[in-house]
């Protein structure tokens, strides 16, 4: 439960099933999250994007342990197996949720709510959107969140929280859908200012679309002259922490690509190097940016690589860029490097 809420955060249901599957079947109880490593955590959350999500669960495992006293190298299934007379493992308020790293009120309210049938509202995008049509709110949800907490807990069955929690959700995800709401087949209608003004569509209202800045991004594929490759893993902070990557940087006005690659890797790894022929242009799209990956093959002159904005830099064989949690855009470069040493006869 706690693994799927955070999945879900900010990523849809469909796209969360394989990697929750997947995360069970590796990690199937919290003592195994805990004496997992943290490469192996990134690995399972690979492609899944907001990275820091899974480094939080992996710190909340620790913080749930140490919350009873026990020691990290204590097993925690025999805890979770006592039964309702050992010691209880879970938090029960909303206060004791969030204070695990990563959790806010709505994750901890529907954790809550699921797993303990608690009478505790719930506020996610669907349960937003219904509350948004049913009183045809002239502003966003973003932009009165206290409002709707506030409603969703005057709507809530407190016999029946958790039945009602799922209704609501379901009738967001499968009635009072984003596009076109079945509103014929609703059972609030009679209720709902959205379809009594004959225009449900039309909420929840946004905000005008903003304008999301632009940026070219230089990426050097080094290699050496034994056939390896050049990584970099990330800060921990920020979208992308604790991942691994091509080192480069952003394109400074009037500057040339190849000028840009060099200067980042002087800068960041200090090491030189000759910029080759252009390996793959890439284009990924974030919430808040679009960026341009413009990536190239380069030759490793001098310098030993040091990790002077990285956690660390290593140098792998090709074949073994697979085993590093890379974020998706990456996914693309290593394909087409993979492709160019085939074609070049030295994969
Ligand atoms: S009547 Fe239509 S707009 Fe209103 S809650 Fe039901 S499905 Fe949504």
């Amino acid at each position: 439960m706690l693994v799927a809420e955070v999945m879900l955060q900010q990523t849809q249901l469909a796209v969360v099933l394989p990697y929750w599957q997947r995360w069970l079947a590796a990690l199937p109880s919290l003592a195994a999250l805990l004496a997992a490593e943290e490469h192996d955590v990134l690995m399972l959350w690979q492609g899944l994007g907001y990275y820091s999500r899974a480094r939080r669960l992996h710190r909340a495992a620790g913080q749930l342990l140490v919350g009873q006293g026990l020691s990290p190298d204590q097993s925690l299934d025999g805890v979770m197996a006592s039964g309702p007379d050992g010691p209880d493992l879970w938090p029960r308020s909303l206060e004791g949720w969030q204070a695990l790293p990563g959790l806010g009120r709505s994750t901890a309210a529907s954790i809550l709510s699921s797993a303990f049938d608690a009478p505790s509202a719930i506020l996610d995008g669907n349960v937003k959107r219904v509350l948004a049509r049913l009183i045809a709110s002239p502003r966003p949800p973003a932009r009165q969140l206290a409002r709707f907490w506030q409603l969703s807990e005057l709507l809530l069955d407190p016999r029946r929280p958790r039945a009602f929690n799922q209704a609501l959700m379901d009738l967001g995800a499968s009635v009072c859908t984003p596009r076109s709401p079945r509103c014929g087949a609703c059972p609030w209608r009679g209720h709902c200012a959205a379809y009594a003004a004959g225009d449900s569509a039309r909420y929840p209202v946004k905000d005008a679309p903003r304008t999301v800045p632009f940026q070219v991004v230089g990426v050097g594929v080094v290699l050496d002259g034994a056939g390896r490759v050049l990584i970099d893993q990330r800060l921990n902070e920020g979208l992308l922490g604790g991942l691994w990557e091509f080192p480069g940087g952003k394109q400074e006005e009037g500057e040339a690509i190849a000028a840009t690659i060099e200067r980042e890797l002087a800068e960041e790894l200090a090491i030189a190097v000759a910029v080759g022929e252009e390996l793959i242009v890439i284009e990924h799209a974030y919430s808040h940016k679009r960026l341009r990956f413009v990536v190239h093959l380069c030759t490793w002159l001098a310098g030993e690589p040091q990790p002077l904005a990285s956690q660390q830099v290593r140098w792998v064989r090709p074949v073994e860029l697979a085993d590093y949690p890379f974020p998706a855009a990456n996914g693309r470069i290593i394909a087409a490097l993979l492709e160019h040493l085939a074609a070049a006869g030295a994969a």
